[in-house]
């Protein structure tokens, strides 16, 4: 690997050399040019076009324009390059109205929708991804699609922190231009019930986030983002992932739940204050950082006939999501619940060239988070689901193996030494560790 070209005309790279190869890599596998058909979701009716896709289910509606791909990140897990075509304005316009139309039809087959998201390949509040003049044709259509559509009570966007604010020459956290303009729609539409604004997050712990996902928050920035949105009545959203890439199945629940804590947990009270957490399980995607380094660990490990350490594992349970949720209900926090969402995962018809690999034994739990998204209550609240799925033996096989697991020594950096090494040279890591038995090199 020759890190130093690799390296070459990056910006805003980390200071460490090792995190800033592993960063150059993550933004150079995820900058190549993917194809931007998303699989499909059991159950969710998708409309492709060229420059959109159109996804419905019940009464919700989205639309997720196919962007030049997220400017901000280099995220490990993601896979959102690109496409090459630049959206204008005209072409937002068109794709906005067969929104509508869409909408429409639906209606008139008496399938009404009451909420939507808007999205992009990253952000759809970035400007460097999705032009002013684009964002402006966005509001303008969204003005006609309320207008005739009167049952949409809910309007989300999906966006990444750096695009709702930043600091004036005082100091002072203020809105961007795009959330300035957000809430000015907001103010002319006072009937409609929420305005939401989706972030991605995935976990609390900022060592965590900086050297093994890739993805930098400023957690005191982030919270006054939250809190500028509730100031002028918007709502946030935040993604939280259960099964984090490079932690041991045991860390990954501790991790996650505390995540979700963290996230709900009022900002007065040191937490980021989000109003709802969706919590999604890692899809290992082709034109990932992850994808890539579980490739080279498989090849290393078939080379030298060795095993990975527990913390390079690949396989992703969806028990270890059912395990999380659990753990809230555990710490006596079932109220959380709630609030707490899941993503869709698995269940889906994939394209040809597609490579998720979706979480293992994600069948048997199906049915049953399709019901936990619906928030019902008595014998199918969240918490009752929860406490069904944790009495499956296959739970229970799971949560046996994670209580035996031995606690991992490697801290997040040492783990991220350990791949850039596994990397550099396809050698044996030098970091050695006695629970798993391996990594004993010089
Ligand atoms: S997770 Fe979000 S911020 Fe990170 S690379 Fe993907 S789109 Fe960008």
């Amino acid at each position: 690997m020759n890190w130093e070209s690799l390296r070459k005309g990056q910006k805003a790279l980390p200071k460490n050399e090792i995190l800033a190869d592993l960063y150059s890599l993550s933004r150079k596998i995820k900058g190549t040019e993917v194809n931007t058909t998303l699989s499909q979701v059991e159950g969710v009716e998708k409309k492709t076009n060229k420059y959109s896709n159109q996804f419905f289910m019940n009464a919700f509606g989205q639309i997720s324009f196919i962007s030049t791909g997220c400017k901000l990140g280099q995220c490990c897990f993601c896979s959102y390059g690109a496409s090459s075509v630049e959206l204008t304005p005209k072409i937002v316009a068109e794709e906005m109205d067969k929104f509508k139309v869409s909408i429409l039809e639906k209606q008139r087959k008496g399938q009404d929708i009451y909420a939507i998201l808007l999205d992009s390949v990253g952000s759809i509040l970035d400007y460097n991804e999705f032009s002013k003049e684009c964002l402006d044709i966005v509001f303008e259509k969204l003005e006609e699609i309320l207008k005739e559509i009167k049952t949409i009570e809910s309007v989300s966007f999906e966006t990444h922190y750096q695009t709702l604010g930043t600091y004036d020459e005082k100091g002072n956290y203020v809105a961007s231009n795009a959330i300035q303009k957000l809430i000015e729609f907001k103010q002319k539409h006072k009937d409609i019930g929420t305005f939401v604004i989706e972030l991605g997050f995935e976990s609390s712990n900022s060592e965590l986030r900086d050297t093994l996902l890739f993805k930098n928050i400023d957690n005191e920035t982030y919270k006054k983002a939250v809190d500028l949105l509730h100031q002028n009545g918007i709502e946030v959203e935040v993604n939280v992932m259960a099964t984090l890439p490079f932690l041991t199945q045991k860390e990954q629940i501790a991790q996650s739940a505390q995540s979700i804590i963290d996230a709900l947990t009022s900002y007065k009270d040191g937490g980021f204050g989000v109003d709802s957490v969706t919590l999604f399980p890692l899809n290992v995607r082709k034109h990932t950082f992850c994808d890539y380094v579980f490739d080279v660990q498989d090849n290393f490990n078939n080379k030298n006939n060795v095993n990975s350490p527990e913390f390079m594992h690949k396989t992703f349970p969806i028990w270890s999501m059912v395990a999380t949720l659990n753990e809230l209900i555990k710490a006596g926090r079932e109220d959380l619940l709630e609030k707490v969402s899941v993503a869709w995962f698995g269940g889906r018809q994939l394209s040809a060239d597609a490579s998720e690999v979706y979480p293992e034994d994600w069948e048997i739990t199906y049915d049953d988070f399709v019901e936990y998204r619906k928030n019902l209550k008595g014998e199918n609240s969240r918490a009752n689901i929860i406490k069904r799925l944790v009495k499956h033996p296959k739970f229970k096989e799971f949560e046996e193996k994670v209580k035996n697991q031995k606690d991992c020594e490697f801290s997040y950096m040492d783990r991220a030494e350990y791949i850039h090494r596994l990397i550099s040279e396809m050698n044996m890591p030098y970091i050695s560790c006695p629970n798993c038995e391996i990594g004993l090199g010089e």
